[in-house]
């Protein structure tokens, strides 16, 4: 029996599959595609906490080298996020296509000894007490978990049982991937005239991403799709088409708002896209599929090497209320973009930019764009560190925090006095020294913090499971 089953090869699957293997967990992909990825890119845009976990596993430069980078960033008209004060090693959004991020994801999983299992499209699942089959349309497997990371139309969350309650909010959203004859002047365009909207950023590659919207044209997503009907909203929008030409791909598609009532059922996990699903707009899909992977990995592993079954509830405690914030807020942005009224959208336009320079709603703003203000709730009691993201501080004796993590490592941030070993996690001092200890969970978020050591044990192995990593691991 396998320890995990990860249903499905997009980002969301390949990162927590990366991040089990490499914590020495035995984990295959089941994914319906026969192999490769797609250059249809869906995403664009890597935010600042999503970067901070692939530098926590050492792939965040490397993506950054494959993109532009984008200091601040147009919700619609001429409201903007800067993010150039972000506190993070990367205060901007990247943009670089989806397809970029899966291919580091897809090298690190194999590496790390993941199997992948192509031309399997899951079709059943039954969990009992010790674990769960799942039938694939050429074959039975079993494993002690299942994550759903199956996209939208999951067939693990319609196994077990969830609703996808919500609806769709925008219909017949155009997209086409082109180049262009003349270059924007700005990194993203974007603009609503009466019943147009169209938005316009690059790739990085040479092509350009259009999303074009006429509120007069609800057709159907299969409707075929013509250049000559993006140019022409686009021209309505933005006063020129900027010369679009040579499309790689054209298509319609409909923005839906939903969220699964339950992430966990039993020994199964819904992640991603599977579990939520929002609009395109400030480029959140993507990056809040990864955070939650990020988030699901490491407990898994820790249960697996025997940390209390409780453990794996938090993951719904703490990734639900980010992904309903996510909703809302990628919803709001949308409407605001997509307001038809000169006059509504002056007023909105006006009362957002004053929200906006009230700095406590500015940073609450910025927080959440780029994903480096989410917490998650702390155990009553707990000390006020606890569920906070952990800044990337550096250490004694050269490195960062984010460094250490590597390899799905708990770091222990010591205070002065405190034992300088530990076996089941990494033990670090940190180059300035004073505030209490910190047991860092390798997510990047506090997991415990406090001056008194004494149950530190306890600790360790409620979050990180009583038996030590295998050597290697
Ligand atoms: C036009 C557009 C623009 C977007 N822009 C952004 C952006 O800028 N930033 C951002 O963060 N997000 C963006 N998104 C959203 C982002 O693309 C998704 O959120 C992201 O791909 C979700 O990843 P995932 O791994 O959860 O699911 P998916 O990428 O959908 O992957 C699911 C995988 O599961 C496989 N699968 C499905 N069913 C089965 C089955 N039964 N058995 C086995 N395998 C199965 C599929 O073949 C697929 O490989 C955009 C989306 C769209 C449509």
């Amino acid at each position: 029996m396998t320890d995990v089953i990860v249903v499905g090869a997009g980002p969301t699957g390949l990162l927590l599959a990366g991040d089990l293997a490499e914590a020495g967990v035995s984990v295959t992909i089941l994914e319906r595609r026969d192999g490769g990825i797609s250059n249809l890119s869906r995403a664009f845009g890597v935010h600042a906490r999503t970067l901070e976990q692939l530098d926590a596993r050492g792939l965040a430069d490397r993506l950054v080298s494959t993109g532009a980078t984008l200091s601040e960033l147009r919700l619609f008209d001429r409201v903007t996020v800067d993010l150039g004060g972000l506190p993070s090693r990367f205060p901007y959004l990247l943009i670089t296509p989806q397809y970029n991020v899966e291919k580091l994801l897809l090298e690190r999983a194999l590496a790390a000894g993941v199997e992948i299992v192509h031309n399997a499209e899951v079709v059943r699942l039954r969990q009992d007490d010790t674990g769960v089959t799942v039938t694939t349309t050429g074959q039975t497997r079993r494993a002690a978990y299942v994550v759903g990371a199956d996209g939208f139309r999951s067939a693990v969350r319609q196994a077990v049982g969830q609703p996808f309650p919500g609806r769709s909010v925008l219909k017949s959203i155009m997209l086409a991937d082109v180049r262009v004859a003349e270059r924007p002047a700005e990194m993203l365009t974007v603009n609503g005239v009466g019943d147009a909207f169209a938005f316009v950023a690059p790739f990085g590659d040479g092509y350009y991403r259009v999303f074009a919207w006429d509120r007069r044209r609800a057709v159907p997503d299969d409707e075929p799709l013509t250049l000559e009907e993006v140019q022409d909203v686009t021209r309505r929008a933005l006063g020129t088409d900027f010369g679009m030409h040579d499309p790689r791909w054209l298509s319609r598609f409909h923005s839906d708002e939903r969220q699964v009532p339950d992430y966990r059922v039993g020994r199964v996990f819904l992640a991603g896209d599977a579990a939520h699903a929002h609009s395109p707009a400030g480029g959140q899909g993507m990056n809040t599929g990864l955070q939650d992977a990020a988030n699901l990995s490491w407990k898994l592993a820790a249960v697996l090497r025997g940390a209390p079954d409780r453990l794996l509830d938090t993951y719904q405690t703490e990734r639900h209320p980010v992904g309903r914030s996510v909703l809302r807020s990628s919803g709001a942005i949308i409407r605001g973009a997509m307001l038809k009224s000169p006059v509504g959208r002056a007023i909105r336009g006006f009362a957002v930019r004053r929200a906006l320079s009230v700095a406590r709603i500015r940073t609450k703003v910025m927080g959440q764009v780029s994903g480096v203000g989410y917490t998650y709730p702390a155990p009553r009691g707990a000390h006020a560190l606890v569920g906070t993201r952990a800044p990337d501080v550096a250490l004694a004796g050269g490195g960062r925090l984010y460094e250490a993590l590597r390899g799905g490592h708990f770091v222990l941030i010591r205070a002065a006095g405190v034992a300088a070993r530990h076996d089941r996690v990494r033990v670090a001092a940190p180059a300035t020294t004073g505030g209490p200890s910190m047991l860092v969970r390798p997510d990047g978020y506090v997991g415990w913090a406090g001056t008194d050591t004494t149950h530190l044990d306890q600790v360790v192995t409620d979050l990180a499971g009583a038996s030590p990593r295998r050597a290697g691991t």
